[in-house]
């Protein structure tokens, strides 16, 4: 039984994801808005945007996605 919690493959741009630190394959997910303080500063057209996060289970790096 899977839950969206659960570490999984996926695919960006029709490529398998794959950590660039530790070659892994299972990424946990993340959906993060983007409109901080800072970035509204420096008048970043994205501010207000929402970012998938796909972090690695085995080594905890965090890959970014403007979608
Ligand atoms: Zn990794």
């Amino acid at each position: 039984m899977s839950t969206s919690n659960e570490p999984r493959e996926h695919s960006v741009q029709g490529k398998m994801l794959e950590c660039p630190i530790c070659n892994h394959k299972r990424f946990y997910t993340r959906r993060t808005l983007m409109n901080t303080p800072a970035m509204t500063f420096f008048g970043i057209e994205w501010a207000n945007k929402e970012a998938t996060n796909y972090i690695c289970e085995h080594c905890g790096y965090v890959m970014w996605f403007m979608t």
